[in-house]
């Protein structure tokens, strides 16, 4: 007997992984969420982009990252669920700038660990914030008075009303607390964003020891743990400081 997807999608052509029996409760920090109609499991970067080209036209679905910002309802969920498991990062270095490419499933603390073993300083108020880049930039993730934003030049997306890929450079406009012109659109119109790239810039003058980047990275990660430990069920705090 085929499944439900298996009628529509030909999967002969996918290398990741699909679950037709799996609860949302896995994927969220909160542990909570019931059963979707199938879970992708992404490999690699090139299957994420054949799925969103196949489950466009024919298929309900949502992206999710480390899963730390989601309240899923625990019955049933009518839609399937897109997550990647693959990390991408590049350096592009002229004389005034460092430009670094990513993929949304890398996860912010790896991006932020590759940025201080090159010495690019400027995230390390973020030590510890369990998100993939993807879901720290749709909500502006942030500590202290830094931002996921701060250095964000460019982003690309599918845009699934218009059926294309975008790419828009994005600036302090798009941003505000916790808050993107990303998340915004999507409440409002519904999910039709579907990130696929991000361009961040750092100036050179960031430039510094990543020994010390390192150490104080290590020294905020310390203190959040005494606040906020990762290995309990949590939707990290529900309180929003003052800007
Ligand atoms: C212990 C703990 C501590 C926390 N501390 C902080 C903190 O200090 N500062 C802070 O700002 N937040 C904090 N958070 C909240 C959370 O980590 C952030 O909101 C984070 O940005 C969520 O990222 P995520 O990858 O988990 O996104 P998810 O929760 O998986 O998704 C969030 C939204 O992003 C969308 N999204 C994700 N990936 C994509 C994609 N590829 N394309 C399109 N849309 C996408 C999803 O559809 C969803 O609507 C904390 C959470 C926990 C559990």
């Amino acid at each position: 007997m085929k499944t439900y997807l298996e009628r529509i999608l030909p999967l002969k052509w996918l290398d990741s992984f699909f679950y037709d029996d799996i609860n949302l409760s896995s994927f969220t920090t909160y542990s909570i969420g019931g059963k979707p109609l199938g879970v992708f499991i992404l490999k690699n970067h090139i299957d994420y982009i054949k799925l969103l080209n196949k489950l466009n036209t024919k298929l309900p679905y949502r992206i999710i990252g480390k899963g730390s910002n989601l309240l899923i309802n625990d019955e049933r969920v009518e839609f399937f669920i897109l997550t990647g498991k693959y990390r991408s990062i590049y350096f592009f270095e002229d004389e005034k700038v460092i430009r670094v490419f990513t993929t949304p499933f890398t996860e912010l603390q790896y991006f932020i660990r590759k940025l201080i073993s090159k010495g690019i300083g400027g995230y390390e108020e973020l030590a510890a914030i369990p998100a993939s880049v993807g879901g720290a930039v749709f909500n502006n993730a942030g500590a202290k008075n830094v931002e996921i934003s701060m250095y964000l030049k460019k982003v690309t997306f599918f845009d699934r009303i218009k059926k294309t890929v975008r790419t828009i450079e994005v600036d302090k406009s798009f941003f505000s607390y916790r808050n993107s012109f990303f998340k915004e659109e999507c409440f409002n119109k519904g999910f039709y964003i579907d990130f696929l790239s991000f361009v961040f810039e750092f100036p050179k003058s960031n430039l510094s020891n990543p020994d010390l980047l390192k150490a104080k990275y290590d020294e905020v990660w310390k203190k959040r743990m005494i606040t906020q430990p990762l290995n309990e069920k949590s939707c990290g705090s529900v309180f929003k400081n003052l800007p």
